[in-house]
């Protein structure tokens, strides 16, 4: 194993992705196989249910696949150990995260491992009553939440939210609409930002859990993008009442809660583009040594080795930067309220530097492939609007620049 790829690949990490091997052959593999056969489509062209939503037959199959990694203890090892988790650091979770993209491409074993819809790092601040009843059920992959940011007219300015949250003695009302939600469709919790104090800058929003079956909580329409997984939706809050133990952190403290969810978004790049472009490479070497012109496999061909090399550098020099980088985070502590001020530069570096090169990768996997590379059903043609995708949720390229020229500017000032 080379230098780079032996960082932080220490042993509980070995026998996580064992593990997850064992669970993806025996659990997972016969509950894909089940699916196959019940109408849903498939992960490239998937079918959707009557309002455009994540078709009922591939959503209670990824809930199962979710519950089992959950009994097991594979769903979460990112959370901390008091939390239920396992305490693994970026690094060792960018092993375990490349592993599971690379070992399942497009199937259901994405599932097995928390997503924007699992327990995160920001919530493990929530109080001992919602430690109860919100985190541990997601650790143990029972419920689902949503993190809601985002509004109609407002997502890379975050300050400019207009939901807002006013004290009614012991609770909070929070009103407002949110966009662009990830699982609003389906969640049991939301995690909702919102201004507790204008004008107070950093200071002025809150996160509160909110139940997403509260009184005056209506769950909207479909919002479907190029990626066409029917899980993004919008939200909105009409005078939702909501306990004082709900809030998580303390009132003020909801933007920092925010870029902590957001920033774990960011660093989760670094394994999902090293294994996801690992597995197109693979795809792409296969069918260069059977695809053939001028009677010769197209791999002899110097244009297509060119290709191929390319997928090459852009894999290997982002898996790079992440597993450098979240070494360099997990010393200066990835989440840390308040963040050491070299984090944010490192962080947008492994995002802006894995979503460009995946991107890359995945319009050569097309290229590879020609017309075949075209088709919808293609696992190419369905990564290469994932790939697209990537540049904008958990901040756009640009907002990533920005990060790293204030990183470099205040590293100079200093
Ligand atoms: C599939 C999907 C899932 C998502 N899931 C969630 C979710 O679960 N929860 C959630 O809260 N949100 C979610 N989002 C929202 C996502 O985080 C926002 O779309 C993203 O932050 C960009 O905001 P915007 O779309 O409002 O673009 P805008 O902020 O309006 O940006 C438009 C353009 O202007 C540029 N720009 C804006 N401001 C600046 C600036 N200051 N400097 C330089 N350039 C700038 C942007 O880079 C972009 O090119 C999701 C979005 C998508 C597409």
């Amino acid at each position: 194993m080379t230098a780079v790829a032996a960082i932080g690949a220490s042993e509980r990490v070995a026998d996580c992705t064992d593990r997850f091997q064992t669970f993806l052959d025996q659990e997972v593999a016969p509950i894909e196989e089940e699916l196959a056969q019940q109408g849903a489509g498939t992960a490239s062209r998937p079918q959707f249910d009557e309002l455009g939503r994540m078709h009922p037959a591939v959503w209670e199959a990824r809930r199962q696949v979710q519950r089992r990694a959950g009994a097991l203890g594979l769903y979460a090892p990112h959370n901390s150990v008091s939390a239920g988790g396992r305490g693994f650091n970026r690094v060792e979770m960018h092993h375990v995260e490349e592993f599971v993209y690379r070992r399942s491409g497009l199937g259901l074993g994405l599932a097995a491992l928390a997503w924007t819809e699992g327990p995160n790092p920001a919530i493990e601040h929530c109080s001992p009553t919602m430690r109860e009843q919100y985190l541990q059920p997601l650790i143990a992959g029972e419920i689902t939440a949503a993190f809601c940011n985002t509004e109609p007219s407002v997502g890379s300015d975050v300050l400019a939210m207009s939901t807002h949250a006013t004290r009614d003695s012991d609770d909070w009302i929070i009103n407002g609409k949110k966009a662009w939600i990830t699982n609003s469709h389906f969640a049991d919790v939301l995690q909702v930002v919102a201004v507790t104090e204008p004008g107070a800058r950093t200071r002025s929003l809150s996160m509160f859990l909110v139940d997403a079956n509260a009184p005056g909580v209506t769950r909207g329409r479909d919002l479907p993008t190029m990626m066409a997984d029917g899980l993004t939706g919008t939200l909105e809050f009409n005078d939702v009442r909501v306990p004082a133990e709900n809030v998580v952190g303390e009132i003020g403290d909801g933007f920092a809660l925010a870029m902590s969810w957001i920033n774990w978004r960011r660093l989760c790049r670094g394994g999902m583009c090293a294994g996801w472009g690992a597995w197109l490479l693979e795809r792409a070497l296969d069918y260069t040594q059977q695809r053939t012109s001028g009677g010769e496999p197209i791999a002899a061909q110097q244009a297509v080795q060119h290709m191929l090399a390319n997928m090459d550098a852009d894999i290997y020099q982002a898996r790079a930067t992440s597993l450098v980088a979240q070494a360099e985070l997990d010393e200066l502590g990835p989440f840390a309220i308040p963040m050491h001020s070299d984090a944010p530069r490192l962080i947008s570096l492994v995002k802006v530097i894995n979503d460009e090169a995946f991107f890359r990768v995945a319009d050569t996997a097309v290229q590879v492939r020609g017309a075949m590379g075209l088709m919808q059903d293609s696992p190419e043609e369905k990564l290469f609007r994932v790939a697209r995708n990537l540049r904008i949720p958990a901040g756009t390229s640009e907002i990533q620049r920005n990060g790293i020229a204030r990183g470099l500017l205040k590293r100079r000032a200093a």
